[in-house]
């Protein structure tokens, strides 16, 4: 837990979000500047800063957050059209929260990268 991470205090509930599924290790938030009809977080609650930073030990919650997302995707009824699924990790990678996070949009066709 990192006392100045929006997403720590999001999982801890100090700050506001559209929470929309929680478990043990994971949340999914709806993002609140959504770049799609669907626009949603899953995000651990362990202050992991980025894929960087995930050692063999988190294979299993690397897997979960895959799987947490394809079954958000069933939910949101857009499993069938398709959708993205992105780690934006550092500068580079366009990063912008360092707190580990999979991004899941869909709901139209999105442009190429
Ligand atoms: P990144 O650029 O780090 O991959 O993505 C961070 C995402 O978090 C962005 O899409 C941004 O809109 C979202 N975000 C930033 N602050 C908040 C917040 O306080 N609540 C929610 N739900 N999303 C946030
Ligand atoms: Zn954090």
């Amino acid at each position: 837990m990192a006392d100045d991470c929006i997403f720590c205090n999001i999982a801890n509930k100090t700050i506001h979000s559209d929470i929309i599924y929680e478990d043990d290790k994971l949340l999914v938030v709806r993002d609140v500047l959504p770049r799609a009809p669907v626009h949603l977080l899953v995000i651990t609650k362990a202050h992991i800063p980025s894929v960087n930073e995930l050692t063999d030990a988190d294979a299993g919650l690397a897997g979960a957050m895959l799987l947490l997302a394809r079954d958000q995707a069933k939910k949101q009824g857009i499993s069938d059209k398709g959708y993205r699924l992105i780690f934006n990790v550092g500068k580079d990678g366009g990063q912008t929260v360092q707190h580990l996070h999979l991004h899941l949009k869909g709901g139209k066709p999105l442009s190429e990268f």
